[in-house]
């Protein structure tokens, strides 16, 4: 039997970890794809088939997934706010890269397909308080979700249903809550706030600055989860026979984004003066993932306490910084 991987989106951040993982684990077939020139991949393994393709197209997909037994599709057109919020349209066209690889995937008899949603899939009316309390499941509908980045993702968590039901292929959906870690964007505009408040603070350290940007005001409520349960719940997911339906995949541990801050200052040891932008993107008010249904269906939750992944990110960024500079 065929047991060859394909990871769709192995230059970026999760999928470059991803293969990493599989290696790890044994696996010595794995085709890595990405849109990306090989340079700009954050981790890239000669031990592995690395292949730049648009995976928008039906004939990329098609090549990807030739004589493959099971898909990761984690390739999509994204980043933080400051991204999805000014390229919707962008955004949306992922839409091709999904419904192309189900289809490829289809034909080429692939036993097991993962499809990385968002919980930028849930009600906006949902998330308008910072007190929110955990979004579960359910909370996807009456769908309100994201506009652009949010419908492009549940549209094709639906897509991954509908081809389950009607052509036998099976699927798996995680809806992750912000991911965080080492190999990952920071700088550029498609970074997130861990990576992008981790930029800040050090520039600030490096540069002697005393003051730091905060986009809105800081009391918007986020959750963050650490690469390494990200890695620990796809598989877990994967393996799954009970998960059969789009799972939150994220940290329960809610806090402020001036809360991620304090962490980060007391990470670099100082202390900034805060300048709140408004104006800038800031995402809904309120979000963390309520755990239960993870619990109840795989009995595990990502435990990973932000401190400490926050001190290995940091790390991380530290040395890009100062090596670049
Ligand atoms: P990333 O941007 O680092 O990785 C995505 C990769 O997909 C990039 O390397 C990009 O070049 C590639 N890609 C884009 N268009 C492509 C195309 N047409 N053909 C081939 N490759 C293409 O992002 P990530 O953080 O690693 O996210 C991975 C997946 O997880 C994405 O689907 C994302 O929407 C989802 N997700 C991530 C987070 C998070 O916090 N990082 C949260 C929710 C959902």
């Amino acid at each position: 039997m065929q047991n060859r991987i394909l990871v769709a989106g192995a230059g970026g951040f999760i999928g470059g970890h991803l293969v990493a993982e599989l290696l790890r684990k044994g696996h010595k077939d794995i085709r890595a794809v990405d849109i990306k020139p090989f340079e700009e991949w954050y981790q890239r393994s000669p031990k592995v088939e690395n292949l730049q393709l648009d995976l928008r197209l039906k004939a990329a997909c098609e090549q990807a997934a030739a004589g493959v037994n099971q898909v990761y599709n984690l390739a999509a057109d994204m980043g933080g706010m400051g991204f999805i919020e000014l390229n919707r349209g962008l955004c949306m066209l992922s839409v091709l890269i999904n419904t192309h690889l189900l289809m490829a995937s289809r034909d080429a008899g692939v036993k097991r397909y993962f499809y990385a949603s968002s919980a930028c899939v849930y009600a906006a009316d949902k998330q308008t308080d910072t007190n929110v309390t955990g979004l579960c499941e359910a909370d996807a509908y009456p769908a309100m979700p994201e506009d652009g980045y949010g419908w492009e993702k549940l549209f094709s968590e639906r897509m991954c249903r509908h081809f389950t039901e009607d052509f036998g292929l099976v699927t798996r959906v995680a809806r992750f809550h912000n991911v965080y870690g080492p190999h990952g964007t920071y700088d550029g505009g498609r970074e997130k706030a861990p990576a992008a408040i981790s930029r800040k603070v050090i520039e600030a350290k490096l540069k002697g600055k005393k003051e730091i940007e905060i986009w809105g005001n800081g009391e918007q409520t986020r959750s963050f989860m650490y690469i390494s349960d990200c890695l620990n719940g796809i598989d877990r997911i994967v393996s799954s026979d009970k998960a059969t339906f789009p799972i939150n995949l994220g940290s329960s541990e809610k806090v402020s984004i001036n809360q991620l801050v304090d962490i980060v200052e007391d990470i670099a040891g100082i202390k900034l003066k805060r300048r709140y932008n408004l104006s800038a993107p800031k995402g809904v008010n309120g979000r963390n993932s309520d755990n239960t249904i993870i619990k109840q269906t795989l009995g595990w939750e990502p435990a990973m306490p932000l401190r400490t992944g926050m001190e290995k990110t940091y790390a991380w960024i530290y040395e890009q910084m100062t090596k670049r500079a």
